[in-house]
């Protein structure tokens, strides 16, 4: 499997409060190079992508680039221009160090207002250096330090670049699987809201890639269907809020039940309108053993079957790991392995274009080796299945 990187993944470092300390932030760059050794060791290519960075952090667009042109149409241009500028103004007006983050200590929240008058003045963005911190984020574990914006501009268009290998007809059958290596991970952007590491939402951008390109080759009447599959940890917020209307994608996600983001991810919410019916929330309690865990992967695997998809997209966490700090899970290596194997061997999902995209995981001594056996899982059946179709 193709396995896509960007170097400008690394840049970006910032802090966040774990309880009521500060810390370096756990999403941090070590997790890109220890997966980078561990793929290094196996016969994956690694593919090397090069994001214009010059042209990124002074202009903040390339209007010829796919990648701003999908930014432009599914964010909020005042939060993009938030993320690319909010770090030199703090540091201009002497409010940071040089290695400083922005941080917010004010969000605005409807609760706080009685009066619908009061509460409509939360639709406009504050003049207020402070309080834009706060209105850009819904917490504090997604600070803007001095590469952030170029970080996340990057992230996104390894996404971007997945999708173009995965919707282009393939000369090599390998190229129907990618894995992307994004960093900093997307699914908890709202794509006006950062939050929980997240800043610009990948799979929201991966989808609308997948879109542009479909229509490029071929007739508008065959617009793609597209299911996501989200298996961190977290519930993916962002991602469940952008498609809730939106019949095209079928969102799937395991995660843990009442953990972080808190406000999302009952079974009972399952799209709006036309989307009613295409969001499958599946949590699960903390203590549940890998074969309940695997039961929520067979009823992933029935939903997305039955949908029929044209392109799967893999929100793949590895916070559900048995020594991650921030998850309660009790999967293993081995677990991903025969995670990967079942979906991939499914009869009704052999074969589609799918694109990986790295959400969390923040266990560094094993993160390499888990994000291995998965990529290995997939592979092996996509192995066996060509075989047998030799036969
Ligand atoms: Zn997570």
């Amino acid at each position: 499997m193709i396995i896509l990187h960007d170097p400008a993944t690394l840049l970006h470092s910032t802090v966040e409060f774990l309880g009521a300390k500060l810390i370096s932030a756990l999403e941090c760059p070590e997790r890109i190079s220890t997966i980078l050794r561990a793929a290094q060791s196996t016969n994956h290519e690694i593919k090397i992508i090069h994001i214009d960075h010059d042209k990124a952090v002074t202009s903040g667009e390339n209007q010829q680039s796919l990648l701003f042109r999908l930014l432009k149409s599914t964010h909020k241009q005042d939060y993009l221009d938030h993320l690319r500028t909010a770090y030199a103004i703090w540091y201009e007006e002497g409010l940071l160090e040089k290695d400083g983050t922005v941080l917010p200590e004010c969000f605005p929240n409807k609760r706080m207002f009685d009066s619908q008058k009061l509460d409509s003045g939360l639709a406009d963005p504050p003049k207020d250096i402070f309080a834009r911190a706060g209105y850009y984020a819904f917490d504090l574990s997604a600070g803007i330090s001095t590469h952030t914006w170029t970080s996340a501009l990057a992230s996104a268009n390894l996404a971007v670049e997945g999708c173009r290998l995965i919707t282009t007809p393939a000369v090599d059958a390998s190229n129907n699987a990618v894995f992307a290596l994004c960093r900093p991970p997307g699914h908890h952007c709202t794509t006006s809201m950062a939050g929980g590491y997240c800043y610009i939402n990948n799979a929201v951008i991966a989808v609308e890639s997948i879109r542009s390109f479909v229509s490029a080759h071929g007739p508008t009447s065959s617009m793609p269907k597209i299911a996501i599959l989200d298996l961190d940890f977290h519930h993916g917020n962002g991602t469940q809020d952008y498609f809730y209307r939106d019949p095209g994608v079928l969102y799937v996600s395991i995660h843990g039940q009442d953990e972080y983001p808190y406000y999302s991810g009952q079974d009972t919410e399952r799209g709006e309108g036309e989307g009613l019916g295409f969001n499958v929330n599946l949590p699960l309690p903390a203590d549940w053993s890998v074969e309940q865990y695997l039961e929520k992967v067979e009823l992933a695997i029935e939903h997305i079957g039955v949908y029929k998809p044209t392109h799967i997209i893999v929100s793949l966490g590895f916070d559900t790991f048995h020594l991650d700090r921030l998850g309660c899970f009790k999967l293993y290596t081995e677990s991903y392995d025969i995670i990967a194997r079942r979906f991939r061997s499914a009869n009704a999902l052999k074969n589609i274009p799918s694109l990986i995209l790295l959400e969390g995981g923040y266990f560094l001594e094993s993160l390499g080796e888990n994000v291995i056996a998965f990529l290995q899982g997939w592979e092996r059946t996509s192995t066996e299945i060509s075989q047998n179709q030799l036969r």
